[in-house]
């Protein structure tokens, strides 16, 4: 039996994969987070979860790379529930006995949302702290000391600044999205709470994707992690029907409505690149009065809230989304995803797709490519090594789009000549007078425009 009451004991970096045959009680010992388990529906572990209970179990710190939809909350969540009720001790006034950090308001109300669930049979309390909501309710339950803090960075620290509360009863951190943290700038955040935790914490550091600048955080914060991960992104939308519309970009509206008056949808989520094109679009399609709605990080918290419900009830069955708002939202019943822009990385792509398919549900992802995007959708394709089925048979089919092998520019393509020539800039302007003057012999003759000493006379 493991030190937490788990079965598995982990003791090197091999961990069998996913095991048909296994039961969540192989994973976990205690009965009333069973229940919990079976009242959610879940029948087996996912992979991350047969592969991340027992490793968290072993009190390591651990580095994940799971994406949101392969069931990695309750990959982290169940054993840390089960970590609380094993060391069980009443947490301290303005005191948390574990800490989830989220990026987004949106995912961190979802964390708890699903956390309620799998403590529901326990006595352990969970404290929701994000921005835009009041602080004196937060500041009261923090008097009283809460299991499980899961909260945005920015509202965390200013808690902390408050006095409101203390880091120092930390028994498990976990950093969840910790690319998407980077993206928002939140690396100085994170590092500015690492010394405030306990040096006994256990760490668990999620992310979708392990770019370097990730990794560097996490090793930085991190005591010897052990490294886990969920299949890998070629295999994330196993489930899901793709298909390619190629289109002008000038017809993207009309194409856009016309399928949403032809498909068999129960809820539609379509992502657009930038939140002014994601209101222009909504402000075209609301025209035409179709149950529209958009979300972006620009819309107030509690809209973003009422947008949410009224998708999930099915009263605005189509949600137009920027990747930021998108991010977290666990709705069941997405029939389709449209990307109406595609994405510049294959990994926002798998993102947006596993909005469908939830849980091993089947869905429709559908994507528009105009010539702008050719360039994107040869990496998609090429990444996910595989063809999407191609759509003709509809009045918006564009030959040459699909026919187009050239790059035409779009305002977000990277300009990779002016990239490479300020790289150029940089590295002459790091060489020293004395590396100068040997390149310049190298060649010979001296550079055209070498500098000369004015004043030495020329031969
Ligand atoms: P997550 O990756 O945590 O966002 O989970 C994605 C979805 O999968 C959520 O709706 C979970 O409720 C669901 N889920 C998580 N684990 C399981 C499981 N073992 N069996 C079935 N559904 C699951």
């Amino acid at each position: 039996m493991g030190p937490n009451g788990f079965k598995f004991q982990v003791s090197s970096f091999k961990f069998p994969r996913y095991l048909p045959r296994m039961q969540f009680s192989d994973l976990i010992q205690n009965n009333k987070i069973l229940r919990a388990i079976s009242d959610c529906g879940f029948e087996k572990p996912t992979p991350i979860q047969a592969e991340a209970i027992p490793a968290i179990g072993t009190g390591r710190d651990i580095i994940g790379c799971a994406r949101t939809g392969t069931g990695k909350t309750a990959a982290f969540a169940l054993p840390l529930i089960q970590r609380l009720l094993n060391t069980w001790t009443a947490a301290r006034e303005i005191r948390a006995r574990s800490l989830i950090l989220s990026p987004t308001r949106e995912l961190a109300i979802q964390l708890q949302k699903n956390i309620r669930q799998f403590a529901a049979h326990t006595e352990l309390t969970t404290l929701l702290v994000h921005g835009g909501t009041e602080y004196e309710n937060q500041i009261l339950t923090l008097r009283e000391g809460v299991d499980i803090l899961i909260a945005t960075p920015g509202r965390m620290l200013d808690l902390i600044e408050r006095k409101a509360l203390k880091l120092d009863q930390v028994e498990v951190f976990v950093v969840d999205e910790a690319d998407r943290m980077l993206d928002m700038g939140f690396a100085p955040d994170i590092r500015k709470i690492a010394p405030m935790l306990p040096q006994t914490r256990q760490a668990l550091f999620f992310s979708a994707t392990m770019p370097k600048d990730a990794l560097s955080l996490a090793t930085g914060i991190l005591h010897k992690p052990m490294h886990i991960s969920s299949d890998p992104v070629s295999a994330a939308a196993e489930n899901i029907t793709k298909q390619l519309y190629y289109v002008e970009k000038n017809n993207k509206n009309v194409l856009l409505s016309w399928l949403l008056q032809r498909l068999e949808y129960e809820r539609v989520l379509i992502f657009c690149r930038t939140r002014r094109g994601a209101d222009r679009l909504a402000a075209s399609m609301k025209k035409q009065d179709l149950p529209i709605d958009v979300l972006h990080g620009e819309k107030e918290q509690h809209h973003r809230q009422e947008l949410l419900e009224a998708f999930t009830s099915g009263e605005t069955p189509i949600l137009i989304a920027t990747d930021l708002a998108a991010r977290g939202i666990d709705i069941e019943n997405i029939s389709h995803i449209i990307n109406f822009d595609l994405p510049n990385e294959t990994e926002t792509f798998v993102h947006r797709i596993g909005r469908t398919a939830r849980a091993g549900a089947s869905g429709i992802a559908i994507s528009f490519c105009d010539p702008t995007e050719k360039g994107y959708l040869r990496d998609i394709l090429a990444h996910l090594n595989e063809d999407f089925d191609l759509i003709e048979d509809h009045p918006f089919h564009s030959e040459q789009v699909r026919n187009y092998s050239g790059n035409v520019k779009s305002k977000h393509t990277p300009d990779k000549q002016k990239h490479i020539s300020k790289i150029r800039e940089q590295t002459t302007w790091r060489l020293t007078p004395g590396q100068q003057s040997k390149l310049h012999a190298k060649s010979g003759t001296p550079k055209k425009n070498a500098r000369r000493n004015p004043r030495k006379k020329q031969g």
